[in-house]
């Protein structure tokens, strides 16, 4: 009968609105502990270079600063206290546009060799501290066209080049190089051969706030946040990044780009009759 049907359906409906309620209750939740979590690991960051700030800070104000030679150095750590915390603030705000969808990409063609040259440049005293050598694989002398955000891939070769700087071994080598794929794909290989990464950490590595050592990569100054950051630039161009890695050899972290496609020249040559 009609009665029925009709209150089968609102049945239906009923459940059907129960359990999307429940599943929207469950994401909330699930947001909820994400955000909790987030903001713990955040204040967590910002807490110790504060603190140290802080410490400096006060130990001059205690008298220390009289001694000109003590005042220049603890003003010169605090310095570099705030220089970090500026470095994470800017990593958080990266890693928020990212993750919240507002970060627009701005896809134009460049040349992937030349910013992996203007990348080196910019590393090159960082990496001299420790004698490493940045090595580029230069059978590429020719420009080679992709197509991409030039900014965020500019991002990810320095995130790359620069953990490679931080756990690779003193003497030790940076090697990049760039391969074709399939059709109109590359992939970019960002090569050490540091401290590499235990088999097990590899599957969280690419998480935020995640670190191997954790003493060891806040003193070489990092967020926590490098490879997150690249993971989220790489995924909205829809492209693939990969790590291998073995402990006390090194890593290879890599990632796909779009090669710029070649048209075909087409020879329009006038007419003979
Ligand atoms: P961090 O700011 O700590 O460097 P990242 O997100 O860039 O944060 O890297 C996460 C962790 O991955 C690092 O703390 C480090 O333990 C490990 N890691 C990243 N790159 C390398 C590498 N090239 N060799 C060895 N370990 C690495």
């Amino acid at each position: 009968t009609p009665v029925t049907t009709n209150m089968d359906t609102l049945k239906k409906q009923v459940e059907k609105f129960a359990k999307s309620r429940k599943s929207e209750i469950e994401t909330l939740t699930i947001r909820e502990a994400y955000r909790k979590e987030f903001l713990g690991n955040v204040s967590h960051e910002l807490k110790t270079p504060l603190f140290t700030v802080q410490g400096y800070i006060l130990t001059l104000l205690d008298g220390a600063m009289n001694n000109k030679e003590i005042l220049e150095k603890y003003l010169s750590r605090a310095s570099k206290g705030v220089e970090r915390l500026i470095y994470i603030i800017k990593d958080l705000d990266m890693i928020t546009k990212l993750e919240t969808g507002d970060l627009h990409l701005n896809y134009v063609n460049f040349d992937i060799v030349e910013l992996i040259q203007s990348v080196f440049d910019l590393f090159e005293m960082k990496a001299a501290k420790k004698n490493i050598l940045l090595a580029f694989d230069r059978r590429y002398t020719q420009p080679i066209m992709v197509h991409a955000d030039k900014e965020r891939i500019q991002q990810v070769v320095s995130n790359l080049i620069v953990n490679s700087i931080k756990y690779g071994k003193e003497d030790g080598t940076t090697e990049v190089g760039i391969e074709d794929l399939i059709r109109n794909k590359l992939i970019v290989r960002v090569t050490d051969n540091g401290e590499g990464i235990a088999q097990r950490h590899i599957p969280r590595l690419f998480e935020r706030f995640y670190r191997v050592d954790k003493s060891g990569s806040r003193k070489e100054g990092g967020s926590g946040l490098g490879l997150a950051i690249v993971k989220h630039i790489i995924e909205a161009h829809h492209e693939r990044i990969y790590v291998e890695s073995d402990y006390h050899v090194g890593s290879e972290f890599s990632f796909t780009l779009e090669k710029v496609k070649k048209f075909p020249i087409v020879n329009v040559g006038t007419k003979t009759a």
